[in-house]
């Protein structure tokens, strides 16, 4: 925004450039700054329970004066109405810009006095908070932006706040990267620092949602390095810990809290029986014509849902590949009860029914449900404690992700210490 003028194009001229017989007659109205209608800045500022009853336009700031909508109040009291306005004090709040200004909101709030019993109440509002001295949306857009690369300078100008307010906002929640609490049960992953090259660990809290921390490494000594860094009280705490089928990971857990609290993530079993399905379909696909193999690749995605989930024409089509290739038959039947196996609520039945359905797929004829049959042996009981305490590492996963795109918008993070701290203050609940 330049010279605010509602004359137009007046501002584009030139003042050396006019005659000065023409500048004496005319003079140009720079010294008092046009306003804008209220009515604009009530529609921009988007809160109905306020009207706008004064503006003044600095040079670094807008200045806006703003009252309750309500001309009158509820004595609480005598439940009587008052209108009697006392006295009024201005509260200043911090805003969003309007038309890149950086904006003060000033509340008068008002003081009534009833006439029936003669008491004197304040009148509360019900859009902000009582202390805060800026407003919610303001915090969140800060934050955002400076998470996402915008210079602390930058924005510190934009929004009319100080360096060091932005930089409290942003990284508050992070406590300076500092771990938090270990929680009752606890989630870990890897992250790639630089893809294929560094891997990083992650672990998170799954009961509040929060990451606790992320250590470089994703070795076994790392992850047992930095749990025996936590105080005893602490890891005694732990029930449940949702793993993949990393052996590292795995190793790490047995040696800090024995075999008891290893959970396999069900995503990542229902992963390796779609993988075998993967192989077996693509040994069917070899038997056929190149446009039939398409059609094959099209069904695809439609066959791992469950039959309710299908109309007509693809369980006909379903049924006829199934006719037509007994091995796709078994090996679809299998991993459509592998699935349901997961909803399973009596821990001692469903470890029986898995024992059975890892004995069907090592029966099979199917070199891949062979090896998923394997590796399901191994990590067996793991599994089977899935169906007392239903964690999964969707949580972890959707942090990875996140930070996947945090290391993308800072162009690689190289200080750790820094990457710590960015994480901790952007997943997660607040
Ligand atoms: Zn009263």
């Amino acid at each position: 925004m330049s010279e605010p003028d509602s004359k137009g194009l007046r501002a584009l001229i030139d003042k050396h450039r006019i005659p000065c017989k023409i500048l004496d007659k005319h003079p140009l109205q720079t010294k008092e700054p046009v306003l804008m209608d209220f009515k604009c800045i009530e529609a921009l500022l988007g809160l109905p329970e306020f009207r706008v009853i004064g503006q003044v336009l600095g040079p670094t700031q807008l200045d806006l004066h703003l009252e309750r909508r309500d001309t009158d109040i509820v004595c609480p009291r005598c439940q009587t109405c008052c209108s009697r306005v006392k006295e009024s004090r201005p509260r200043c709040l911090r805003d969003l810009p309007i038309l890149e200004r950086p904006v003060m909101l000033w509340l008068h709030l008002r003081r009534f006095e009833c006439r029936g019993c003669r008491h004197r109440p304040w009148e509360t509002s019900t859009t902000f908070g009582a202390r805060t001295k800026w407003t919610v949306r303001l915090y969140n857009r800060v934050r955002e932006e400076f998470l996402r690369g915008c210079p602390c300078k930058e924005l510190a100008r934009r929004y009319g706040l100080s360096e060091r307010t932005v930089f409290r906002w942003t990284f508050e929640r992070s406590r300076g990267g500092r771990p938090r609490k270990l929680g009752r049960a606890l989630g870990i992953d890897e992250y790639a620092r630089r893809k294929g090259h560094r891997y990083n660990t992650l672990i998170v809290d799954l009961d509040k949602g929060k990451p606790i921390v992320t250590l470089k490494g994703r070795r076994a000594d790392d992850v047992v390095a930095w749990f025996r860094s936590r105080a005893q009280d602490e890891l005694a705490r732990v029930e449940v810990v949702v793993l993949d089928m990393s052996k590292a990971f795995f190793a790490a857990i047995q040696e800090v809290f024995g075999d008891q609290v290893h959970i396999i993530d069900r995503f990542h079993v229902v992963q390796q029986a779609v993988e075998a399905l993967d192989a077996v379909l693509g040994s069917v696909k070899k038997q056929l014509a190149k446009d039939e193999a398409k059609e094959l690749k099209k069904l695809r995605k439609r066959w791992l849902q469950s039959a309710d989930q299908l109309n007509v024409a693809e369980l006909l089509a379903r049924y006829e590949w199934q006719r037509r290739f007994p091995a796709l038959r078994e090996t679809i039947a299998w991993v459509q009860d592998l699935r349901t196996w997961f909803e399973r609520t009596y821990t001692k039945p469903a470890r029986e029914a898995l024992l059975k359905l890892i004995e069907r797929a090592s029966q099979s004829a199917q070199e891949p449900l062979q090896r998923v049959a394997g590796t399901l042996t191994r990590w067996c009981d793991p599994i089977v404690r899935y169906i007392r305490h239903r964690y999964s590492n969707g949580m972890t996963e959707g942090f990875n992700n996140k930070i996947k795109l945090i290391q993308r918008m800072a162009y690689g993070l190289r200080n750790e210490h820094n990457r710590r701290k960015r994480i901790l203050a952007w997943c997660g609940a607040p």
